[in-house]
Formats: C-alpha cells, structure tokens, sequence
C-alpha cells in the first residue's frame, strides 16, 4: 500500500514536472506605438519557438507559439492610434497556443525573441510595420547612404541656401526600456528625458537658423543605431543624448557629461555606465534589423580623432553651462564606448542631467521648472559651441575667407585642418 501511495505520488510529481518543463507560460502582453511600427511584447516564462503567417481579407497576423499555455487572460490593449483591432487567443491542436492579431490595415509583421534583460524575462516581441513604412525602409536599405565624406573635393560654383544647424535630440531608452527608475515616486528615466528633449527641441526651433531633430518623440523605444542612423540621416551637426543616471546609494548628485572614447573608458565608472546605457537595446527590444554590426563596424573604423575632439570640446562647452544649473557631478568631460554615440562625423555627446537615484535629484527630474532650466543650460552649451564653430563644422567646406578669419585667436590653430577651405 505505502509501495503504490508513492508510485502514484512518484508519477504525479513525474507528470507536473513534465507538464512545467513542456509548456511555455505566456503571461502579460504590452504595446508600444511608434511612428512606423506598433510593437506588441509577450512575457514569457521561457524560451519557445514559433511560426508567423499573414493572412488577408479581413487582415491578419497569425502567430503559433510551440508548447505554449496562456497562464492568465492577456490584457484589455487600448487600439486608438495602433493598426491593431483586437488580439484572440486559441488552442488549434497539441499544444500550440495560436495569437491571431486582427488589423485595421494591411502591415508587415517582424517578430524576434528576446532573453531575459533589466526587469524583464523572456519576451517575443511583434512589431507590426506600417506599409508605407516597409517601403521607405527597403529603399533606405537599397541605398545604403555612402560614407561620411564632409568636405567636397571642390567648393559649389553657385552658394548652396545656408543649412540650418541641426540638433539631433535624442530622450534615452523609451517603450519597452523604462531606464532607470526613482526610488521615491518611481520615476521612470525615459519620461524625464523625453520631457526634457521636448523642451530642448522648442529653444533650438525658436534659434534662427538652427532645427531640433527629435530622435523620439513618443513613448516608444528607438535601437541604438538607429537613433544615430537618423541623426545622419538629417545632417545632424550635433547629436545630444539625455539621460538621469542611477548609481546604488542616495548620495550621488549632479550632471556628467560623456563622449565617445576609440580606445577605452577614462574610468571604471564611465565604463560601468557605458554597458549600462548599452544594454538598452537588450531590454528596449531591438530589432532585427539594428543588428547590422558589419554597417557599425565600418561607421566606427571611419570615426576619426576630430570628431572626438569635436565631443570632447561641446561637451566642455556644456559643462560650463551645466554649472550654472545646478551641481556638477565631475568637472571633465569622461570618455567610454557608448553605442548611441558612435556617429563618427557628427560630435556627440550623452549628458546624465542628474541622479534619479537621489530622492532630492528624482523630485527635481520631476518639476517642470528643473527641466526647463536643464534644456536652458544644455541650450546655452549648444549655442556656445556653434558661435565657436563659426556656422558648424558641416557647413565648413561652405565657410568663406572672411569667415575663416572671424574665428577667434587661435581657434584655427587648435581646430586643425578643418578650418582651412580647400579649394
Ligand atoms: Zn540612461
């Protein structure tokens, strides 16, 4: 009798475990909207595969998920603004859990899995790509842009209209990548940044003859290379990333200012928050198509010292700016190997404005006021360091004689050749 109460027990416990080990969980679903794309995550509670089919008339995305279990009802999305209508779950044979996603319009579905990152699991992420928006993206991909060649061998022999100076804003992490969070009111980094890129983008669009480019404008999350991707695309004279660092204890307060480093970080620290900053495309969901490294590979090899030097003096130029806002957390500019700002003939900088890890720097991240005085300061850096520039380094093949000569004592000597027009 005790022999048979085990076996039953011995072959239950057998069966479960079986049971727990076979079918994925999939537990919770989110949506971002984007501009070009809705992108829909599913929690998972472990790696699977699956199979995608579209199917037309009405439209559809279908997506069968190997071995898989709803563990509880998926959440209620709201589909104003997104292509999705409604999302139905079904059990078609064995123990395939089938996703259907009904569409307002036709549009082309990517999908990847994603291991476990930040707070979060493992994922199947579905971006549902907006038709128009697969088009632009194969003819970008069709022609890819040739590489960075500033200055024309030869000056134009009517005066192009003056270019504006674009500013490429780009509001850290965003969507699927909160950031880092608040320890008193749970503020999340990618609302602050995103606040106060807005504010940025406003003072430089009220400039003459300067133009904010936003890298996102939205609570969706933009890959690491694609956020310079852009920047490049719109001759972005300057790129500015906008973070809130967080650190383990409350002490730490102010604002850093960070460039790109070619042969290592300055300091553990730089390099600690560099993989940090980099790991947001593990947990924002990069897609596919970010994964172009033999792209980011030649992009970093053109990268040249100038650029860097370029980066290292605007963000010189903010950090005196900077001190008049609030404190300053290290008074040099630090190095280390950012993704995001590996644009090799567009300076760039990433600015943490504060410590949200600091309960008094949360409360500050949080007011309009500090914002608003945050992009006043970043501004003000950026205005310093397009007067010293003279118009901007990408118009410097434009720069007429007289021009040349306005730069102040010195300026020339210390900016090398790119100052001398070559004829
Ligand atoms: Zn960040």
């Amino acid at each position: 009798m005790k022999l048979l109460r085990a076996a039953v027990l011995f072959s239950l416990l057998y069966f479960t475990s079986f049971i727990a080990d076979a079918a994925v969980a999939v537990h919770n679903l989110r949506q971002w909207r984007a501009p070009d794309h809705t992108r829909l995550v599913f929690d998972l509670s472990g790696p699977l595969e699956h199979r995608v089919f579209v199917l037309t008339d009405p439209d559809r995305v279908v997506i069968d998920l190997d071995d898989a279990e709803l563990s509880s009802p998926l959440p209620e999305l709201d589909s104003s603004g997104s292509l999705l209508a409604a999302v139905r779950t079904g059990k078609p044979e064995g123990g395939t859990l089938r996703i259907v996603l009904d569409l307002k319009a036709p549009a082309q579905p990517r999908t990847f899995v994603l291991g476990p990152a930040g707070q979060y699991g493992h994922r199947l992420v579905i971006d549902l790509l907006d038709s128009n928006a697969v088009e632009e993206e194969s003819k970008a991909a069709l022609q890819p842009e040739s590489p960075p060649v500033r200055e024309p061998k030869r000056a134009p022999a009517r005066p192009a209209a003056p270019k504006a100076f674009v500013v490429a804003i780009d509001a850290g992490h965003g969507g699927e990548d909160p950031g880092a969070l608040g320890r008193r009111y749970r503020t999340r980094e990618k609302d602050v940044t995103l606040a106060i890129a807005r504010e940025l983008a406003r003072l430089v669009n009220q400039k003459p003859g300067m133009r904010a480019l936003l890298i996102r404008d939205g609570d969706y999350y933009v890959g690491l290379q694609n956020r310079f991707s852009k920047a490049r695309a719109h001759r972005a004279d300057l790129f500015i990333s906008i973070h809130a660092d967080a650190v383990p204890g409350r002490q730490a307060s102010g604002s850093s200012v960070y460039a790109l480093s070619e042969k290592g970080a300055t300091d553990a620290m730089a390099r600690q928050l560099a993989e940090k900053e980099n790991a947001a495309d593990l947990i924002g969901g990069v897609t596919l198509n970010d994964k172009d490294e033999v792209l980011a590979k030649v992009l970093l090899d053109l990268s040249h010292t100038k650029t860097i030097q370029d980066s290292l003096m605007f963000g010189g130029d903010l950090l005196s700016e900077l001190r008049r806002v609030g404190p300053i957390h290290t008074t040099h500019v630090r190095q280390a190997g950012f993704a995001v700002l590996k644009a090799p003939d567009i300076p760039s900088v990433l600015i943490e404005t504060a410590f949200i890890s600091n309960p008094a720097e949360e409360k500050k991240l949080r007011s309009a006021r500090f914002q608003r005085q945050m992009a006043q300061g970043i501004f003000q850096g950026i205005e310093r360091y397009a007067v010293r520039n003279a118009g901007g380094s990408a118009t410097a093949a434009n720069r007429s004689p007289s021009r040349g000569t306005a730069l102040a004592q010195g300026e020339s000597a210390s900016r090398g050749g790119s100052a001398v027009v070559s004829r």
